[in-house]
């Protein structure tokens, strides 16, 4: 084993001067545990990925089968292979009529551009909106509509003809017209803190979307997979988007994204040219039977039903008077403070305590909390008592 920090340090690239740090040797359920014995409570999944927990043993006993049969055997769209038939086929099983092509891809960022250059190619247009304190992903299309302009500035030129609309504001809707090619959108905002819209905001905006023949992207790489208390988030607002993204989560553990969409819409890909958007390991088969495992979990130990009851133990038991305002929808936590200052020390006394909560990438007030959805009652009474305890001494 090798937890050397200088390799770490040197020869891993870093992406910011002050990484976590910490060494982890072995993870289960909702913990992680360090090379000399110390357990972390994982209170962030993995940043939005272990909503199932950490190696679930159904997840673990998928792998293994898959890897018994095969690895990789070719790039992803020639040869039939039977994890991903499943995988797409409880896909179909779960989402509504419309979603029911999946191009499987390796990330997030990856399934938010094949979405881009799908709406285009369907369309026939290339105006693209999105909206500010968005973020989409860290490759040159994702981040081309993602709203944190400082993160960006330094890498541009980017995606011309990308126009930016605020979040839940009905009155910007007129900002998407027969010009636009699609309107992508996390249907909750992550990393600009945990931002619900309304009902009656995603009405409108559907409403729009179809008056304009603009595709309506859902990205919901961060909200899905239960997340929210529904397998996707979109369910709580009676709309269903044109092409929806996923990734994070969906893997339960392993790296796989997806951007689904209606057969008709998907076709654009195949044809004028061929070969629209390819990619390598996409598919990959044991990344595809995790997947399906996953999907799996979350149905038959009926996780959904008791994420909003979770959700609100935690709110119940955080009540702090240094507490400023906490945004949630099940279980999905902003918890916002006076300022980045201390929200930087109960972060590092968390870690100390042993409970991992984290920044926000684009709103540097508030913590997250997103723990796996399989987490106890009990265990959240022993997370909100550290939660408190760093909180006290920050
Ligand atoms: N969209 C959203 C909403 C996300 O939260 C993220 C990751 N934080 C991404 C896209 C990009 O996903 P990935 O890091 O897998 O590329």
């Amino acid at each position: 084993m090798n937890f050397n920090q200088d390799i770490f340090l040197n020869n891993i690239a870093q992406t910011t001067p002050f990484p976590y740090s910490i060494s982890i040797e072995r993870a289960e359920g909702i913990y992680l545990y360090a090379p000399d014995g110390k357990r972390y409570t994982d209170l962030i999944s993995g940043i939005g990925v272990s909503n199932i927990g950490h190696r679930h043993p159904t997840v673990i006993k998928a792998i293994k089968d898959q890897l018994d049969k095969h690895l990789h055997v070719m790039v992803y769209g020639e040869f039939i292979q039977s994890s991903p038939n499943l995988l797409a086929q409880k896909l179909n099983e779960i989402l509504p009529p419309n979603l029911n092509c999946s191009y499987f891809v390796n990330s997030g960022t990856e399934a938010n551009e094949g979405a881009l250059k799908l709406a285009k190619r369907y369309t026939g247009r290339t105006e693209i909106v999105s909206f500010r304190k968005s973020y989409h992903g860290s490759t040159h299309g994702s981040m081309s509509v993602s709203g944190n302009e400082i993160k960006k500035a330094a890498f541009r030129p980017l995606l011309p003809d990308v126009k930016f609309i605020t979040f839940n504001t009905i009155l910007d809707l007129q900002h998407i017209t027969t010009r636009t090619a699609c309107v992508i959108m996390e249907t909750i905002q992550g990393d600009a803190g945990v931002r619900v819209p309304s009902k009656e905001f995603m009405l409108a905006l559907r409403k729009r979307c179809d008056e304009t023949g603009a595709l309506l992207i859902l990205d919901e790489i961060q909200c899905g997979m239960g997340r929210t208390g529904t397998f996707f988030a979109f369910e709580q607002f009676n709309i269903v988007p044109d092409i929806l993204t996923i990734a994070k989560a969906f893997g339960g553990g392993l790296p796989i994204g997806a951007f689904i969409s209606d057969k008709k819409i998907m076709n654009c890909l195949t044809h004028d040219p061929m070969l629209g958007h390819i990619t390598t390991f996409g598919g990959n088969p044991i990344c595809c039977a995790s997947a399906l495992a996953t999907l799996n979990v979350i149905q038959d130990e009926k996780l959904l039903d008791t994420v909003e009851e979770k959700g609100k133990l935690f709110e119940k038991l955080l009540v702090h008077a240094k507490i400023k305002e906490i945004r949630r929808i099940g279980l999905l936590f902003a918890i916002d403070f006076d300022s980045e200052e201390r929200v930087n020390r109960i972060v590092e006394k968390g870690k100390e305590l042993g409970i991992i909560c984290y920044w926000f990438l684009s709103h540097p007030y508030s913590f997250r909390i997103a723990p796996p959805l399989t987490i106890t009652h009990e265990e959240i009474q022993e997370s909100c008592a550290l939660i408190l305890k760093a909180i006290d001494n920050s």
